[in-house]
């Protein structure tokens, strides 16, 4: 009832928010340019507030997950609030450390000096986010935007309006409008703040909208982070633990409906084990969701009609060998197996962003490269193997964003890895201090002594002096 009538003033939020991006804009360069955004005391004070806020609301948090696409408690808590709340207690903790100039090793050749990295932040910070995990890809890159000193404009996505109104409501509780804010909206007004100039942009979604953003951000040589998709193979050759294997492919692939960008998009079995295999497949999942997943608490919906329509259409003409049922009405598809789709078919052409799971197979190196390479680079990739030569062989040869070996997706958990694409899958990455750091540009400082001054490099130029000076660059250079 109470989320009702917030989405009923959601349009009237909007319009008022639309005319004011601009002013936004201006406010939050104006109080950049103050430097009380420098002060770390300041952001730390920020950072403290969104984290009681956030618990605060964290009940509110699950149920406008629920309200936007049935997400239960548990997989809220585990991929969102839980990986929020880890990320602010890190940048709470470490804050003083990284933003702290680090001195690096003089060099010979600017002797005496001492050399130091300045973390400077960018200034005025444009994020866009996605709708699949709505609170935490909203909620993560700006923690560590204010972390390191930004001011930020957010934008969630306009289909979970629940959580995006929440996420709003939370930015507008802790910041004032000149350090942080949001604006809700769809097409229209990502279009329109796109066309602002911003100091950087991160956006998360899908690879036609990134190059997009990448354009406008061009337009100005905004710097960007772009955390992208794409089908992300997962080989299980013919040494895996298929029963643990099948059990972690389940819960990685199935966890929030499918709408996950580092799912596994598609399998690659060894052709040898191939129907044992999709057999432990459709055991796990209906240990995992029961006869009627769509009776589940456990099992989202897709996010709405229409990509519930897009996926029907998708699974049309291919070979179900476990799941199909379609609910178009409740948003509904259970779990599918799909046998041995085509390469051109459409199940194949793009990412599926579904709980639908086509299965290949292949039987040399040769079948998975001409499978893989058919592709553009994925951002993730999963092999289940024993076979340590095959595995490294595999990690170098192909080229994608990261990956896990005998897992899906847990190599989003480690703050310590970076996290982001390659090539079509994306560019730049975050996660932990890597966020940070992705948010603050490196400004190089050296401290010169006045003691000494070589006279070396200054003319006149002699014989003597080009000599010493080959000398000096073999030696230290
Ligand atoms: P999307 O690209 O449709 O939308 C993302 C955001 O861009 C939304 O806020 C939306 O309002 C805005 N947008 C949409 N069309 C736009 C346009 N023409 N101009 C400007 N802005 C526009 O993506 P989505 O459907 O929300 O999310 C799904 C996609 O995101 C999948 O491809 C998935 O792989 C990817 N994704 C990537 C990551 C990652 O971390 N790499 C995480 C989650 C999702």
């Amino acid at each position: 009832m109470r989320f009702g009538r917030l989405v009923q003033t959601n349009f009237l939020y909007l319009k008022k928010k639309l005319s004011d991006i601009s002013k936004i804009i201006e406010s939050q360069n104006a109080f950049f340019r103050t430097q009380k955004t420098k002060d770390v005391n300041f952001r730390l004070q920020l950072l403290k507030s969104l984290k009681a806020e956030i618990i605060a609301n964290e009940e509110a948090i699950y149920t406008a997950l629920h309200k936007d696409f049935k997400k239960s408690e548990f997989e809220s808590f585990i991929s969102e609030f839980g990986l929020v709340i880890s990320e602010l207690n890190l940048a709470i903790n470490n804050l003083r450390k990284w933003a702290k100039p680090k001195r690096v090793k003089a060099s010979i050749l600017t002797f005496p000096s001492s050399d130091y990295i300045y973390k400077e932040p960018y200034g005025t910070v444009l994020v866009i986010g996605p709708w699949n995990y709505p609170f935490l890809l909203t909620m993560e890159p700006l923690i560590m935007a204010i972390a390191a000193g930004n001011t930020v404009v957010l934008k969630p996505s306009e289909l979970t309006e629940h959580t995006s109104l929440l996420v709003s409501k939370i930015i507008d509780k802790v910041f004032s409008s000149e350090i942080a804010t949001t604006v809700l909206g769809g097409i229209d007004v990502a279009t329109e703040l796109l066309a602002q100039r911003w100091d950087y942009i991160f956006f998360t979604g899908s690879v036609p909208v990134g190059k997009i953003v990448a354009k406008a951000a061009a337009k100005h040589l905004t710097p960007v982070t772009l955390e992208l998709g794409g089908k992300s193979p997962c080989i299980i050759d013919d040494t895996a633990n298929l029963k643990l294997a099948a059990t972690r492919i389940v819960w990685g692939k199935f966890l929030n409906g499918g709408q996950t960008c580092i799912a596994a998009d598609y399998l690659l079995v060894h052709k040898s084990i191939k129907a044992d295999f999709i057999e432990i497949l459709k055991t796990e999942i209906t240990r995992f969701y029961g006869n009627n997943p769509k009776a589940s608490r456990d099992f989202p919906r897709i996010i709405n009609k229409r990509n519930t329509e897009r996926l029907a259409k998708i699974l049309k003409d291919t070979n179900v060998v476990f799941g199909g049922e379609i609910d178009i009405n409740d948003s509904y598809i259970s779990p599918t197996i799909v046998d041995s789709p085509r390469l051109d078919s459409p199940i194949m052409s793009d990412e599926i962003f579904g709980p639908i799971l086509p299965i290949l197979s292949y039987e040399t190196d040769k079948d998975l490269e001409e499978i893989i390479w058919n592709f553009e680079k994925p951002l993730a990739f999963y092999i289940f193997s024993k076979n340590k030569r095959f595995v490294e062989n595999t990690i170098n040869k192909f080229e994608f964003g990261g990956g896990v070996i005998n897992d899906l997706l847990i190599h989003f958990g480690n703050h310590r890895l970076p996290f982001g694409g390659v090539g079509h899958s994306g560019m730049g990455a975050y996660h932990g201090k890597l966020g940070f750091d992705t948010f603050s540009h490196e400004k190089a400082i050296i401290k010169r002594g006045n003691w000494i001054d070589p006279p070396i490099r200054y003319a006149p130029y002699s014989n003597k002096k080009f000599t010493i000076l080959k000398k000096m660059f073999k030696w230290f250079g």
